[in-house]
């Protein structure tokens, strides 16, 4: 057999090279270029074992072989994944938008078991936070607490109109502006209440007015303060005696 180096193989475009020495078997043979892998029978033998054996160490999955560094590689896809997203932050949106313009079901119910398992896993946090809300939004609280009444109490009419609620929410921002101006806390009250001994009053525009939160606290179903402004004859008198 003719010596050949691997170099010229390759330049010759051969399958094999051939050195001339012995392979750590013993054997003299042609070796494989693509792999310098001897071919003697001892060499091919020991070769397929090595095969054998690293097949052996893949652990099976669901009907497929899974090498052991597929995990890794699996982390190394999520991690280069997460980089792609991170500097793309424009087409992942248009992405998820599309998705969840296709899906809108899919898509509430997503964000809802998200929000859920969150709110699970951060019992204590989610609970300052809604605390921290409430504090910060008394006017919201305090408006859906008189909503929520009303309809309890049955005393929204069916012609509850555009007027109504459009007072309603100038009343919570009435509230909003008349505590920093003064710097104690007012609601939005029912004249005559809703659940009054011997009249009922109603969840309308002209029902509607924003007193302290103190009076109407005290005021709860008694009928007083059932003019309009009638409560700003007592405010003075009230204050002195609550605050004495
Ligand atoms: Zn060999």
């Amino acid at each position: 057999m003719k010596v050949i180096s691997r170099k010229e193989a390759i330049e010759k475009n051969l399958k094999y090279f051939f050195t001339g020495k012995p392979c750590k078997r013993g054997s003299i043979e042609k070796r494989v270029v693509r792999n310098s892998d001897c071919i003697c029978v001892a060499c091919s033998q020991a070769i397929k074992e090595m095969k054998r054996k690293s097949q052996l160490k893949c652990r099976p999955l669901k009907g497929r072989f899974i090498h052991p560094n597929e995990e890794s590689r699996k982390r190394a896809l999520k991690v280069s994944r997460k980089k792609w997203q991170d500097n793309n932050k424009d087409k992942v949106k248009v992405y998820k938008d599309r998705w969840a313009k296709a899906h809108p079901e899919k898509h509430v119910e997503g964000a809802a078991r998200r929000n859920k398992r969150w709110s699970d896993s951060n019992r204590a946090q989610n609970s300052l936070y809604a605390k921290k809300w409430r504090q910060d939004r008394k006017d919201l609280v305090n408006l859906y607490t008189i909503n929520r009444r009303a309809k309890r109490l049955s005393a929204t009419p069916s012609w509850f109109s555009e007027l109504d609620s459009f007072v309603l929410s100038q009343c919570t921002e009435l509230c909003v502006l008349r505590k920093n101006a003064t710097g104690f806390a007012w609601s939005i009250d029912h004249m005559i209440p809703l659940q009054g001994d011997a009249v009922c009053g109603l969840h309308v525009w002209n029902n509607f007015q924003v007193i302290p939160a103190k009076m109407n606290s005290s005021k709860r179903n008694k009928l007083i303060f059932m003019e309009p402004s009638e409560w700003i004859t007592s405010v003075e008198k009230y204050f002195q005696t609550t605050h004495a």
